[in-house]
């Protein structure tokens, strides 16, 4: 149980409403959640190399690419030869951006017909990357493997996707909160890129995904206090833009700043794009908890409406918290539960 009886999560509180988007772009965002609504919930939308449906439903979270340039180092940096590799361009892969990388990156980009600057950005590494999938052989399965490895999965650098390979990339996606399939495509490039679950990309991605859905309403007031530096919705904005998310200076904890977890941002996201479900989130690190509770970990959050209607007053709790479940979260909590009669609870494992 994460919340007192007394919480103000308890009580109502109106869907929140997100005034952000224009016009244009609402209608263009009611078009991707019409196209959502249409195909849920038995298609993946995250799944790379999917339908042009799929595609079109996550163009608003492109891959967060890193940038890369002269002077830059590291396990990045040897996969981005790899890669430079595989398109036939012969650098030595040490990891030490210098001059034969930035000669080998410029010739590329002029192949393809790119601002020929030797800076790898968004444009060259789309150009660059390939989607491997298991059986995949060659110096962009090194890359690949290059980066589990430095993002703690152990594999050998052989340049062969094996079975043992494909498993590790599942594992790294399970961790990054993406669509855990084996396959390698742009998002999951990119999050071994960036480091995965632990570098905050990934999780910033993630929540420009959330604040693109404009089903997914997030609270900008708390019911039982004033603090607007940890409303739901500015947790969303602060991780979308690289901070952690900040705790009310309320309750049990000190108020500090947490990273959410990918896992959470994806189950949040999978819930409207996946499920169709329109939700309002009323807290995710604010309000007051309990000391111990998961909301402070930044792997829980509450939702208090659920397709427009109230928890405890006709919303579809049951299944919405049965898709919560199937989403990874193990600590779900609702109507029936002590103190969570007027909201939803969905917190996943530590
Ligand atoms: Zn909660």
């Amino acid at each position: 149980m994460s919340l007192s009886p007394a919480s103000p999560t308890a009580r109502a509180l109106p869907p929140a409403r997100t005034p952000r988007t224009t016009r244009a772009a609402a209608r263009l965002l009611a078009g991707v959640v019409a196209v959502a609504a249409l195909t849920a919930p038995t298609s993946s939308f995250a799944t790379e190399g999917g339908a042009p449906a799929a595609r079109t439903v996550t163009t608003t979270a492109a891959a967060d690419w890193p940038t890369l340039r002269a002077g830059s180092r590291g396990s990045s940096v040897t996969a981005l030869q790899y890669l430079l590799n595989s398109r036939g361009r012969s650098v030595k892969a040490d990891g030490a951006f210098g001059p034969a990388t930035t000669a080998g990156v410029k010739a590329f980009q002029k192949a393809q017909r790119l601002a020929a600057d030797g800076v790898v950005g968004p444009r060259t590494w789309e150009a660059l990357v390939t989607t491997l999938r298991g059986g995949a052989k060659g110096p962009a399965v090194k890359a690949a493997q290059t980066l589990l490895k430095a993002r703690g999965q152990a594999v050998p650098v052989d340049g062969v996707m094996s079975a043992a390979v494909t498993a590790k990339v599942k594992a790294f996606q399970k961790a990054s909160g993406l669509t855990a399939d084996g396959v390698v495509g742009d998002r999951t490039w990119a999050a071994l890129l960036n480091g995965g679950p632990s570098s905050g990309g990934n999780r910033a991605a993630l929540a420009r995904q959330i604040l693109a859905q404009k089903q997914i309403a997030l609270a900008t007031v708390h019911p039982g206090g004033k603090h607007a530096g940890s409303t739901a919705r500015q947790n969303i904005v602060d991780t979308s833009n690289g901070k952690g998310a900040l705790t009310s200076p309320w309750g049990d904890k000190p108020n500090r700043r947490v990273p959410l977890d990918p896992r959470m941002l994806n189950g949040l996201l999978k819930l409207r794009t996946q499920y169709g479900y329109r939700i309002s989130v009323s807290e995710i690190v604010g309000g007051d908890h309990s000391g111990t509770s998961r909301h402070y970990a930044g792997i829980a959050f509450d939702v208090n409406y659920i397709n427009g209607r109230h928890v405890g007053s006709g919303a579809p709790h049951k299944q919405f918290m049965a898709a919560c479940k199937k989403l990874g979260a193990r600590e779900v909590l609702g109507p029936g539960n002590a103190g969570h009669s007027r909201h939803v609870h969905c917190a996943w494992p530590r």
